[in-house]
């Protein structure tokens, strides 16, 4: 038994930790800020880096490490490590691999904060960040310089879904010896495991699809021991370690996220499909329709095309604000990849900063609707989405 490959959800629910001292199925949650030793001599323990030696919650509490483990495990990934929000664990990340004089490349559409961070905070310590559009990755290689250190991405992209092909991105990172990042959050470890594909270094705002209940703010890195070594070792300093009961919180959720996640990935094509025959619907962006441009590459390269679509009513922002406030299941709220299906009009929300110009290049119009679809019975999805429909 012990060679044999478990699925994502056996090694989700069952994880390598186990509770020695009671046998109890749950691991406990540790809701402590300190550990007391037995003896004085016991603090060289932790200098050592013994393993499962804790003196103080910052640095590692026994709870937050059963979760690390679950999470490395379904990113296929040596080690992984929490933070108490994605943005912790995303600007950790960075600073821990940037010095003032580098560079790094990163995909313009990326999570709007993240985006913020690399545009107006990074500069301050002298890292410059160049973009590049969706359309010009191909030309990623002419940003590189001797000073690049850096390749940041996400896909599917937010929110027009559309899909940047990993190993071409990897295989020219590689050449040019750069670590290469990618945000997993959308896609989640059921539908893509990047470091499978190459990648360096995955991360997550685990507040979305990893815990999947709207009810807590967390975020995670997974990648080799030796990388997440060197960002625990920062985020001992920054600060940024998650609440042992969030990360109970956290723990729980992943036991059911393949479920979830499977759920979400048909409610979100049959909805799709739905849409698309609509005829107050200009456009339906998902990558599980064959019209999507990079249709063929998602099937390629994800194992299902994700919880997240977006689609453009016929007609302007007033008539897609009237449809949001009209749905009677789905909540009009921001965030994605809870239970709950949510909408949310990306021009209002997620690109509110962006100008006509900026939000043409991406292909973002104001008469969008993000959808993030959740567990619901798509018979009612379904319902709710034509009703609000008819009302317009
Ligand atoms: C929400 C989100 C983040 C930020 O995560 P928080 O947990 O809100 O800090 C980063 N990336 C993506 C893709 C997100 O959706």
């Amino acid at each position: 038994m012990k060679t044999k490959k478990f699925g994502t959800s056996t090694l989700a629910i069952h994880g390598d930790l186990k509770d020695k001292q009671f046998r109890s199925v749950v691991y406990p949650i540790y809701q402590t800020s300190t550990f007391a030793v037995e003896k004085s001599d016991d603090y060289q323990k932790f200098i050592d880096e013994v393993e499962d030696f804790y003196i103080y919650s910052r640095y590692g509490n026994p709870t937050v490490k059963e979760v690390e483990k679950r999470l490395a495990l379904i990113e296929n990934a040596e080690d992984s490590i929490l933070f108490s929000s994605g943005m912790s664990a995303i600007t950790t990340t960075i600073l821990s691999y940037v010095q003032s004089g580098d560079e790094i490349i990163s995909l313009s559409s990326i999570y709007g904060v993240t985006y913020r961070f690399f545009r107006d905070y990074l500069p301050n310590f002298g890292v410059k960040v160049k973009f590049v559009e969706l359309e010009n990755i191909d030309e990623i290689e002419k940003l590189i310089t001797a000073r690049t250190k850096l390749i940041y991405f996400e896909t599917p992209v937010n929110p027009t879904t559309r899909i940047i092909d990993i190993e071409k991105v990897v295989k020219l990172a590689k050449r040019e010896n750069l670590t290469t990042i990618i945000d997993n959050t959308f896609a989640t470890p059921i539908n893509q495991n990047p470091l499978d594909l190459g990648v360096d270094i995955v991360l997550h705002s685990a507040t979305k699809y990893l815990s999947g209940h709207s009810d807590l703010i967390l975020g995670c890195v997974m990648s080799s021991r030796e990388r997440i070594e060197r960002i625990r070792k920062f985020k001992n300093v920054f600060g940024g370690n998650p609440d042992p009961h969030q990360a109970f919180l956290l723990g729980r959720s992943l036991k059911t996220l393949e479920l979830r996640v499977k759920r979400q990935n048909e409610n979100a094509l049959q909805l799709a499909e739905f849409l698309s025959s609509h005829r107050k619907v200009r456009k339906v962006f998902y990558p599980g329709l064959s019209t999507h441009p990079e249709h063929e590459l998602a099937k390629r390269q994800m194992r299902g095309f994700g919880g997240m679509l977006s689609f453009e009513i016929d007609g302007d922002i007033e008539r897609a604000k009237k449809f949001c406030d009209s749905l009677k299941v789905a909540l009009n709220a921001t965030s994605l990849g809870s239970v709950e299906t949510l909408v949310s009009i990306p021009v209002l929300t997620s690109h509110v900063k962006m100008s006509r110009d900026e939000l043409e290049k991406v292909g973002i119009s104001e008469s969008m609707v993000r959808v993030s679809v959740g567990i619901e019975n798509i018979e009612d999805i379904l319902w709710d989405f034509e009703q609000a429909l008819d009302s317009i």
